[in-house]
């Protein structure tokens, strides 16, 4: 949970830290308002994933199941600035199935804390091998880091892609292509 009260103070010494003025009428709410949205872009850590994967459904010999597009917020744990993107999900069951949905809300609970994308990848392949048990799972994340296209060398809209690959995703190299075929990338 989030000390509110340490992160009002740790803003206001940030902002005389950076030379303003944190009294001022634009600035005095800000504390308090960094505070309250923190709640919401940390808030991953308090909730579980296994919660959402565990609800599962039967399903007979299905194939390849893909979730793509999964669009998704989080922010980088070295600058505390924002990196945004998609992460396309596949896995092959092994006898179980949960609602896509959830395929969603767990992208959100790991992109909803401080990460960085290489560790949000595996962390999401990770919880699915582990509450879902399917037979594999793969997971890409495209994102683009605002720390750094908006400082630097600035080159707006690079991607940074990850990916992490679980099971017989591991395995069978004739998988891995038709994930990639899938979504459209060819190899
Ligand atoms: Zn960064």
């Amino acid at each position: 949970m989030i000390d509110q009260d340490k992160v009002r103070e740790a803003v206001r010494l940030f902002l005389e830290g950076i030379g303003e003025d944190p009294d001022r009428a634009g600035l005095a709410d800000t504390p308090d308002r960094v505070a309250r949205m923190y709640q919401e872009l940390a808030g991953g850590m308090d909730q579980d994933p296994g919660e959402c994967l565990s609800r599962v459904f039967p399903v007979q010999d299905s194939g390849m199941v893909l979730e793509r597009d999964i669009m998704f917020y989080s922010t980088c744990e070295h600058h505390l600035l924002p990196f945004f993107g998609k992460a396309h999900i596949a896995y092959v069951p092994d006898g179980r199935v949960v609602g896509l949905s959830k395929l969603a809300r767990t992208v959100e609970i790991y992109a909803r804390r401080l990460q960085i994308q290489e560790q949000m990848t595996a962390q999401i392949a990770d919880a699915i091998m582990k509450y879902l048990k399917p037979k594999g799972v793969m997971v890409l994340v495209e994102a683009e880091h605002m720390c750094m296209t908006m400082r630097g060398v600035k080159k707006p809209g690079s991607q940074t892609v990850t990916i992490a690959s679980r099971g017989v995703f591991q395995e069978q190299e004739e998988l891995r292509e038709q994930f990639f075929k899938m979504l459209g990338r060819g190899c």
